[in-house]
């Protein structure tokens, strides 16, 4: 049976580059970091070209990255720590996070006497400026924590914007960017961000990693207590294959980044061109203004198909999802698509495409010929 992967926002196949890295230093490189022996110095030194080889292409330094065990866990440490380090009364953030942002503040406000503000989203899905704007008049020491990209309707939030009023206002501002490192160019240098995240399974990277930025000056305490690792931040011996795997796909992604774009692009517009051909009054969620990589569509068909439409899709070899990852399969509907769509369409079927290089035009054929049997 043909295999159609079409689910690369939740996440991606990694690169046969950094299989063939990653095997190497598994085979090699086994010395412990910490270790002042030839074995430790050795691993240190590909710790810590990969983290400069990582912050280069954020154009930030190699000291304000720290290596974590994924997305969820770089939130963790820099809302938990923020909050209990920096002295936080009020964070702004909005109710489309991703549940890695939205339930580490639900159970932090349950914890420090904080105030949590929720900006407006717009029906399009998109940060209501004027609505973050007069939360922000109201003085409070302030974090504000918005995700650069929707990882379900691919909404972009513009973190220049975003960054320079929070910097007006006197405000930190953390941006979750798991799915926009290694498809956007970030310039730390232009943009004033205090805080951002990444994790390798999103950037054909492995699983288990990811990373913080921690712009220079902004001192925070572990949540984990233990050896000196990652300047104490983050302790536990590190996880030198995947460390180096997550720069090498890093690496990777930056360098193919404009062909990638282009091919995943042209993608994109087709499967919405043959929706809109085969499914007249099919509506893309998530407004005009998407992240390339993600088609968020609200299909024209009756209420009843919805919870049975992504098994139909599996049993023809076709994976996506209806929502982020953890909601596939499950008949909750999308916190995210339940804030922007009224109380009718969300009980109609919506889909999540999510593209890779390593789709084709073929593969969105499949899709559109078994959605037409659904
Ligand atoms: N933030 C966003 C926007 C995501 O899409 C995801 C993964 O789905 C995460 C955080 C969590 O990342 P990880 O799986 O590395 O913990």
């Amino acid at each position: 049976m043909k295999k159609v992967y079409l689910d690369n926002a939740s996440t991606t196949a990694i690169r046969p580059e950094v299989i063939a890295e990653m095997t190497k230093v598994l085979a090699d490189d086994y010395g412990n970091p910490s270790s002042s022996h030839s074995y430790g110095r050795s691993s240190r030194n590909l710790v810590e070209l990969a983290r400069k080889s990582v912050a280069k292409y954020i154009n930030a330094s190699a000291q304000e990255i720290i290596f974590t065990s994924c997305g969820t866990e770089a939130n963790n440490i820099i809302l938990q720590s923020s909050i209990r380090d920096l002295k936080i009364e009020r964070i702004i953030t909005s109710k489309i996070e991703h549940h890695a942002v939205l339930h580490t503040i639900q159970v932090l406000a349950s914890q420090y006497p904080i105030q949590v503000d929720y900006v407006a989203v717009l029906p399009s899905g998109e940060i209501d400026m004027v609505h973050l704007t007069t939360l922000l008049s109201k003085p409070a020491k302030t974090l504000v924590s918005l995700m650069h990209i929707n990882n379900e309707i691919g909404t972009i939030l513009n973190i220049q914007r975003v960054a320079t009023i929070c910097k007006q206002y006197k405000a930190l501002f953390h941006t979750d960017t798991v799915q926009s490192i290694g498809k956007v160019s970030i310039d730390l240098q232009e943009i004033p961000i205090d805080f951002l995240v990444a994790s390798a399974h999103k950037f054909h990277g492995p699983k288990g990693i990811g990373f913080a930025y921690i712009r220079k000056g902004i001192i925070l305490n572990a949540l984990l207590y233990g050896g000196d690792q990652e300047k104490g931040l983050r302790a536990g011996t590190e996880s030198i294959h995947n460390i180096v795997g997550m720069a090498k796909a890093l690496s990777l992604s930056y360098l193919h980044l404009n062909h990638d774009k282009q091919h995943i692009t042209h993608l994109k517009k087709y499967t919405q061109t043959q929706l809109e051909l085969h499914f007249p009054g099919v509506i893309v969620n998530g407004g005009l203004e998407t992240i390339y990589t993600i088609l968020n569509v609200l299909l024209p068909l009756p209420s009843s198909k919805t919870s049975m439409i992504l098994f139909h899709l599996d049993m023809k070899g076709i994976a996506l999802s209806r929502g982020s990852a953890c909601q596939s399969g499950s008949v909750k509907p999308s916190h995210v698509l339940s804030e922007i769509l009224t109380e009718q369409a969300i009980k109609k079927p919506s889909l999540r495409i999510s593209f890779s290089h390593y789709n084709t035009i073929q593969d969105i054929d499949y899709l559109i010929e078994a959605l037409k049997t659904v």
